[in-house]
């Protein structure tokens, strides 16, 4: 099937090209784990698991990277400049700068489970690859592509890289020249960025390494040059990341990877647009004001509600976050559940219509496969499943098709709606549920968990379903 994506490079839609036929290798801009990932930054990791998913169904062998930053990622991302957001967590939490990474490290892998994101192929951190990072830094510094700062880092010089930018439009798509009053006025040119930070004199830092400038720790850009190039090679296919990491991080990551690999390094550059809140301002980790995929499961909703809010829109389109739109995608996920499970009620051999398999199955993987465009193969799951038509046997082989591609767990979810259905369920239990069903009507989110802790405390669980809560009696 032919792919297309929009490759940020050039600014246009590309028929995809692998560099070596069969094969996809892409990396990813993972998590910094200062903080919890918020929504936002899920929505980012949604597309990288849905070009996954889309290549596997195209029959590609895959392999894809995403990192975990643990270290160097200062609290300006713009000029670079301020604190290491690692240990300004580990302040913040009183702990040590490793328990904060492992904490926000685990509590992002579970969220990344609970929305069905496959596993990448590897998922490195940015301090198991410390030498990797000070050994690229060492070609740039043999380069002449690097000058010294003293008392601060070694600098990239941004004035030696002419495609410096392009990523962006030009030199001053990166870190606007001039634009900002404070910036560091030791560096040659505003755009240029560490590529290693010296250790501060006054205080001791908790995360710091030797290397042949003195002791310290790596910039951010750098980890995703080397952790790209030691786990796909010196070329890949595709990078991916949000929006905004395209005018000042992967523009770093280019100027400081062609140098040394030719250009160009990257073939399609992918980037995903914002999650907004309603008065279009990003949801963002700095501001404090965010949320997580525990505050949506706490609130009764399915992570696979708000999977299925982000794929009824397109990644290269902001998405404004709000509880009515939420409620939207749960009801929408939930009719698309009611009717799987109708569909297993009826379905009757295993024997399929092989023509009409194909002809939805092409649809589907078509419009996922032109550029992600997820809410159109929706639209396509939606028509299929009421189509009178298809029968019951070839409609659940192209769900399992269907949940291989969206990740939506249609199968497991519709197969518990039905284990829900058949629960006897004690009076008690009963009037607790509608309590907590009233207290949600009314907004009461604390009232809600309140009650929904009572139920459990009692054996059983309460999930929210199309019909109302259902009760089911815990194994
Ligand atoms: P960070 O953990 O801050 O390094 O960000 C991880 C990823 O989330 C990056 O690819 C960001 O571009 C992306 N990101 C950050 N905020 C948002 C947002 N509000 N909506 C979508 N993606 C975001
Ligand atoms: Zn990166």
């Amino acid at each position: 099937m032919n792919i297309r994506l929009f490759n940020t490079m050039s600014r246009k839609m590309e028929d995809f090209q692998p560099l070596t036929p069969g094969h996809v290798g892409f990396y990813s801009c993972g998590p910094t784990v200062y903080h919890y990932t918020h929504i936002g930054n899920l929505r980012s990791f949604v597309l990288a698991d849905l070009l996954k998913r889309m290549f596997l169904e195209n029959g590609y062998e895959v392999f894809n990277v995403m990192n975990i930053t643990d270290v160097g990622h200062l609290t300006s991302d713009d000029d670079d400049s301020g604190e290491d957001k690692m240990e300004k967590g580990a302040a913040r939490e009183n702990k040590s700068v490793w328990d904060v990474a492992k904490f926000y490290t685990d509590e992002f892998l579970r969220d990344s489970a609970d929305l069905n994101l496959l596993e990448p192929s590897a998922r490195p951190r940015a301090t198991e690859y410390i030498q990797q990072q000070i050994d690229l830094v060492q070609k740039l510094v043999d380069l002449g592509y690097t000058y010294e700062i003293p008392g601060d880092g070694i600098y990239y010089d941004t004035s030696k890289f002419a495609a410096y930018g392009a990523l962006t439009g030009g030199a001053l798509g990166g870190n606007r020249a001039g634009a900002r009053v404070e910036f560091n006025d030791a560096k040659r040119n505003p755009t240029d960025f560490a590529l290693w930070k010296f250790s501060p004199t006054d205080k001791k830092r908790q995360m710091e390494w030797a290397s042949p400038w003195g002791v310290g720790f790596p910039g951010w850009h750098i980890e995703c040059s080397a952790m790209s190039m030691a786990l796909l090679g010196a070329h890949f296919d595709i990078h991916t990341g949000g929006v905004d990491l395209s005018r000042v991080h992967h523009a770093n990551e280019i100027a400081q990877s062609e140098p040394i690999t030719g250009a160009p390094w990257v073939k399609y550059w992918v980037h995903s647009e914002f999650l907004v809140d309603k008065s279009g301002e990003k949801m963002s980790k700095s501001s404090g004001e965010f949320l997580t995929l525990s505050v949506l499961k706490n609130r009764g909703y399915d992570p696979m509600a708000y999977r299925y809010m982000l794929l009824m829109g397109h990644y290269q389109s902001q998405l404004a976050f709000s509880w009515e739109g939420l409620d939207a995608a749960a009801n929408g996920y939930k009719n698309l559940v009611r009717r799987v499970a109708d569909i297993i009620d009826t379905k009757a051999s295993n024997a399929i219509d092989s023509a009409v398999f194909d002809e939805w199955h092409d649809k589907i993987l078509g419009a996922v496969s032109d550029n992600l465009k997820t809410a159109e193969a929706l639209v396509a799951v939606q028509e299929l499943l009421k189509s009178p038509s298809v029968d019951a046997d070839t409609k659940y082989a192209l769900v399992e098709f269907i949940d291989r591609l969206l990740g939506l767990r249609l199968i497991p979810a519709a197969q518990k709606l039905k284990e829900l259905e058949a629960a006897d369920v004690p009076a008690d239990i009963l009037a607790l549920a509608n309590a907590r069903a009233a207290a949600k009507a009314a907004r009461d989110w604390a009232r809600a968990d309140e009650l929904r802790a009572q139920i459990d405390a009692a054996g059983w669980s309460v999930v929210d379903t199309k019909d109302g809560a259902k009760i089911i009696k815990k194994a």
